[in-house]
């Protein structure tokens, strides 16, 4: 936990050492975590004054590898809180093959070394929260237990409430002693890409006539409404509104640009491009990247489809050739110049 509290800009300034432009959602998190770091720190004055300030949780809605989980590992990190990382898709609801969303509870508490005080103000983040969505419209005809079902028991964990776990992940054993965890001080970010709410947003805009009745959506206009969302949007795509309720602070991440995947390649603090650099170095050997191969990597990165995610992958299938053929024996300081063609030359041996 850090000593003294650190004000949104400052936090806001860190988050942009790792993560390149959702400069909204940077802000927004900044004033959140800000808050919640407070209410942590100042638990003693705020009891004695019997006032319970509420937990604002996070939902990020944003497109596969647009920085939503290295936004939540982040913020952890700079906070030096506990943080897990869960896939919403392994739980099911309580008795059903699969796993108990209290087990979230119990991993963060052994990702805090069993120290439950520490566990108490942690931060977990649930990705792939849209596939709990409700598949039906009218809940008491499908009882969708992988959907609903987990939604409605993940609402225990997002309140404050003591709940009790069991110290092993898996299923729980009666004679087993269970531990209580207050998770009113947990912070819980939820993240998900949501496909498909573009156009439920856009279909309620149309009904509502707010965008003209015949007027044709631009590609611009169809990028940016996702900033339309509302709440009622959530619930359509079958969000169950006890959770959105508890789930106050909804920010969406922008579709990366050309120049983002660019920058993201070079700029953060430990960006691919920076750590290559460096393995090299060890040997004594001096990478240089011409702006045609950032390019071509950045082109063949948006054709993956994976986010930014995919630098990782298109950098990979080059620097394995690169790191395999390029052996500096004697050790004595090397220069290497890689531009489009020496990529293209070394990516085929
Ligand atoms: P998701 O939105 O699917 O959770 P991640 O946060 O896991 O995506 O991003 C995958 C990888 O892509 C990260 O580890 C990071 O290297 C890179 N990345 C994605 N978005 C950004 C960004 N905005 N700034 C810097 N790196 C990013």
């Amino acid at each position: 936990m850090l000593k003294k509290i650190i004000c949104p800009k400052r936090i806001k300034k860190l988050l942009d050492k790792y993560i390149i432009g959702q400069n909204r959602t940077k802000k927004i998190l900044s004033v959140t975590i800000y808050n919640h770091y407070k209410k942590i720190y100042y638990n003693n004055i705020l009891n004695k004054k019997s006032i319970n300030i509420g937990k604002t949780n996070i939902l990020m809605i944003g497109e596969t590898g647009t920085g939503k989980t290295l936004l939540a590992k982040t913020i952890s990190n700079i906070l030096k809180l506990p943080f897990i990382l869960v896939d919403a898709t392994v739980f099911t609801e309580s008795g059903y093959v699969g796993e108990d969303v209290e087990s979230i509870l119990t991993r963060l508490l052994i990702a805090s070394n069993n120290n439950i005080e520490l566990a108490e103000i942690g931060i977990v983040y649930i990705d792939e929260f849209d596939k709990l969505s409700r598949k039906s419209k009218n809940p008491s005809i499908t009882r969708d237990v992988s959907g609903e079902g987990v939604q409605q028991a993940l609402l225990k964990l997002l309140e404050d409430n003591l709940v009790y776990i069991s110290p092993n992940i898996g299923r729980k054993h009666p004679e087993e002693n269970m531990i209580p965890i207050n998770t009113k001080n947990i912070l819980f970010i939820v993240g998900g890409t949501f496909e498909g709410i573009e156009t439920i947003i856009e279909n309620r805009l149309k009904k509502n006539n707010k965008i003209g009745f015949n007027k044709v959506f631009t590609k611009e206009n169809k990028n940016n409404i996702i900033k339309k969302i509302i709440i009622k949007d959530l619930q359509n795509f079958g969000i169950i509104p006890e959770i959105i309720g508890r789930l106050p602070i909804i920010t969406y991440l922008k579709k990366l640009t050309l120049k983002d995947y660019k920058d993201i390649l070079i700029k953060p603090k430990n960006s691919l491009i920076k750590q290559y650099k460096e393995l090299f170095k060890l040997d004594n050997i001096y990478l240089k990247f011409t702006k045609s191969f950032i390019k071509i990597i950045v082109l063949k990165t948006v054709k993956l489809g994976l986010g930014a995610r995919g630098l990782k992958n298109i950098c990979e299938s080059f620097f394995i050739n690169l790191s395999y053929y390029y052996i500096n024996k004697d050790k004595k300081k090397k220069y290497i110049i890689i531009n489009k063609k020496k990529y293209f030359k070394i990516l085929k041996k």
